[in-house]
């Protein structure tokens, strides 16, 4: 582990500069908090003015301190900060937790840069500012102000939202979810959340490391860090209105959306993402308990026909459909229930069960090879006691000898249920108040070990690839002062990375569009090349279908003409005559370069419908073939794909590579691509391939 965040975080001894006697300010706190958490370190006031703190010799300057001084917390007011760091800095202090506020949030970034300029020069790491503190009950540490330690138990907390963190820690109890860490990073000067998850995924103390974010500072380290964690990892992300509203150029411009991409950033990642306060909690309670779910096959013991239905309905909707159990489960298990009962799965033992059916039924299933994860479902009956029941299912659990396979339970009843479930949960069994969260904790662990899985897939390196060559064309436009690339160009670049474009050439007069129409073979496409002209449509600057040389004069005219029309003084390259691709389904690939992840790509469905649905999804460049295959999969109308209304299967594979590709391109020219889109692509059917039809790139500025 690395030992300086360890001597912030871990530390044996600590000072508390600006600590105080008078009750009620934040240095009297933390020494009173450090004090009642029954803390075994050192413990140092350090106050100009007072000769003892609550017990604690009291010391000037952290520098009078005859001790080795571990941590140092700040409490003294922000204009103060950089003269107590540098008296840290010499004392030889290892880490800095900055309570104290006035920095980066209101809008002083100078402070708050010399502030880490000044502790890095020691080698010192710092905590904030703008925190609350740091918690640990493996270390009986309160080194903050909020009131007291969480419930203690094995998930770590780490939040950039101080408020939140003192809610969570009091919530912690009534919700039953357990942290051993709560560590509040603030403004995050220095250590971020990247640093987090790496000295977190080390701490033996730490099961799962659940996160409250409100952005990231350093998008792809955290993809990195992310990823090499072994822990479970779970995040709510607040903040999901769009971004970068202006940078709308493009089709993918205007339906990138901040959320969007921090969903797929952690997708990526192998992190679980809670959609609210609730769910958070009930993530981080399953994640920090129980194993990941390695396989589909759930199975349901119940005593209640109703709850067994809604954990079917929940099972199907997070992504873990029932299926019956095999013939040998379900014989074993109807030697457990009334002749009345079912044993298919849901297993439905009936209002029957008692304590000894639970105890076989879990301890059978639960050892099952067949079974990948157990829920274990109880409806109160007046002829049951729940806390025998709860009993019986942990000990049908350990009894079984399994240790890698997830259980989830749920009481649905009164106030000996609610009992029983706090005693599971103490006992590592996550029991939660409705069937249906029992089943979407189980469909998190199952989720999780999907995305771990393809998060270890490998990015897709494409084969003969000219990224000279595709520089080349970009310089070009450079040259010409251009930001944008006529849609000649973009083809060009796209073909340079081996994307599958439609053959086109450039005519500049009415003789030669008919030569090249008759050269490329009728029928023909053609559309206006200008600079100035990126949506050709909506100019009437894009004809279809010319079928022989009277068309292609007819339409030069009229592109010409409706182009001039659209906009006087557009710089006109001339007339695209393109081959004709067959119609078949269309679909949108694109890209942006995030502020936080940098480049992305899209994936929806293309049309004219793509702005309106906003069918689209994301991923951070560059991405495996696998990864693709799972954005097709993600859309709403992913359905088209498949083939409708007597069309067959379309080429997905196809599909996949060139989505690939796409990223691969996007990551390679991320300092001259600021957005680009290829719409549309045109998807055949399996083994026929795709055709980019329509291509555009936007630089960066430079
Ligand atoms: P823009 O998006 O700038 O309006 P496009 O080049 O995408 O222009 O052309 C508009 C539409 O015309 C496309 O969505 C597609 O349906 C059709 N189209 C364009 N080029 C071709 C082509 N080469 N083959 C077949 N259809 C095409
Ligand atoms: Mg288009």
């Amino acid at each position: 582990m690395d030992p300086i965040l360890s001597g912030l975080l871990k530390p044996k001894s600590i000072a508390i500069i600006g600590a105080s006697s008078t009750p009620g300010k934040i240095g009297h706190t933390v020494v009173k908090n450090l004090l009642d958490s029954g803390y075994e370190g050192g413990v140092y006031p350090i106050n100009p003015k007072d000769e003892e703190i609550m017990g604690f010799k009291c010391y000037r300057n952290v520098k009078d301190v005859p001790y080795v001084v571990d941590a140092a917390v700040i409490t003294v007011p922000a204009k103060l900060v950089l003269e107590v760091t540098r008296d840290c800095g010499e004392k030889g202090v290892k880490g800095l937790i900055i309570i104290t506020s006035g920095f980066a949030e209101v809008g002083d970034h100078e402070t708050e840069e010399a502030l880490v300029e000044l502790a890095h020069s020691y080698g010192m790491r710092i905590l904030g500012p703008n925190i609350v503190g740091t918690l640990s009950n493996s270390d009986n540490l309160n080194a903050s102000f909020a009131p007291f330690l969480p419930l203690n138990g094995k998930a770590s907390l780490v939040s950039q939202s101080g408020a939140l963190l003192i809610a969570m820690d009091a919530a912690s109890f009534v919700r039953r979810v357990g942290f051993d860490k709560m560590i509040s990073i603030g403004n995050m000067s220095d250590v971020n959340f990247s640093d987090m998850i790496a000295y977190l995924n080390e701490d033996p103390d730490t099961s799962c490391i659940s996160l409250y974010v409100e952005g990231l500072k350093d998008g792809p380290r955290f993809i990195e860090e992310a990823r090499k964690a072994t822990k479970p990892i779970v995040v709510l992300k607040s903040g999901t209105s769009a971004h970068g509203a202006a940078a709308a150029a493009s089709h993918t411009g205007s339906l990138a959306g901040a959320a969007k991409i921090y969903g797929a950033a952690f997708r990526q990642a192998g992190v679980s993402q809670a959609d609210d306060l609730n769910d958070l909690f009930d993530r981080t309670l399953v994640l920090s308990l129980q194993p990941r779910m390695t396989g589909d096959n759930l199975l349901v013991l119940t005593n209640g026909g109703g709850v067994g239905v809604l954990a079917t309905d929940a099972a199907e909707k997070y992504g873990l459909p029932m299926k019956f159990a095999p013939a040998d489960v379900q014989e074993e298990l109807k030697k457990h229930m009334p002749e009345f009962g079912s044993a298919k799965n849901p297993v439905d033992m009936t209002g029957m069960a008692g304590n000894d059916w639970y105890y076989t039924t879990t301890k059978f299933s639960y050892a099952h090879s067949w079974v990948d994860g157990l829920v274990v479902l109880y409806c109160e009956t007046a002829m049951t006691d729940p806390q025998g029941i709860a009993e019986s299912i942990y000990k049908g659990v350990h009894e079984s000898g399994v240790t890698d396979k997830p259980v989830t339970v749920s009481f649905v009843g009164g106030e000996r249920s609610d009992k029983a479930m706090a005693w599971l949960v103490e006992n590592g069994i996550p029991a939660y108040g409705a069937p249906d969260l029992a089943v979407k904790a189980m469909g998190t662990l199952r989720e999780d070990a999907r995305m771990v899985e393809m998060s270890r897939s490998s990015a897709f390196l494409p084969e003969n690839v000219d990224s000279a060559k595709a520089r080349k064309v970009i310089a070009g436009a450079r040259a010409n002062g251009r930001a944008a690339l006529t849609e000649i160009e973009a083809k060009q670049v796209f073909a340079a990375y081996g994307m599958p474009v439609t053959g086109t050439e450039l005519a500049t007069s009415e003789e030669e569009a008919v030569k090249f129409a008759a050269q490329i073979g009728y029928p023909v496409v053609m559309k206006i090349v200008s600079p100035d002209i990126l949506h050709k449509s909506d100019a009437g600057a894009v004809k279809v279908n010319i079928k022989d040389e009277k068309m292609v004069r007819e339409a030069y005219k009229t592109i010409l003409d409706n182009s001039l029309n659209y906009k006087a003084d557009a710089f006109i390259d001339g007339v695209a005559i393109q081959e004709m691709a067959p119609w078949a389904t269309e679909v949108i690939v694109g890209s942006v370069n995030d502020s936080t992840f940098g480049p992305t790509v899209m994936f929806g469905l293309g049309g004219i419908f793509v702005e309106v649905l906003k069918d689209v999804t994301f991923r951070v460049a560059p991405i495996s073939v696998e990864e693709a295959f799972t954005m097709q999969g993600e859309i709403k109308s992913a359905a088209i794909l498949h083939g409708v209304r007597g069309d067959g299967p379309r080429d997905k594979t196809a599909l996949a590579k060139v989505l690939a590709t796409y990223a691969y391109m996007i990551h390679d020219l991320k300092d001259e691509i600021a957005e680009s889109d290829a719409n549309p692509v045109i998807v055949y059917e399996e083994g026929k391939g795709v055709k980019v039809v329509d291509a555009r790139i936007i630089l960066t500025k430079k």
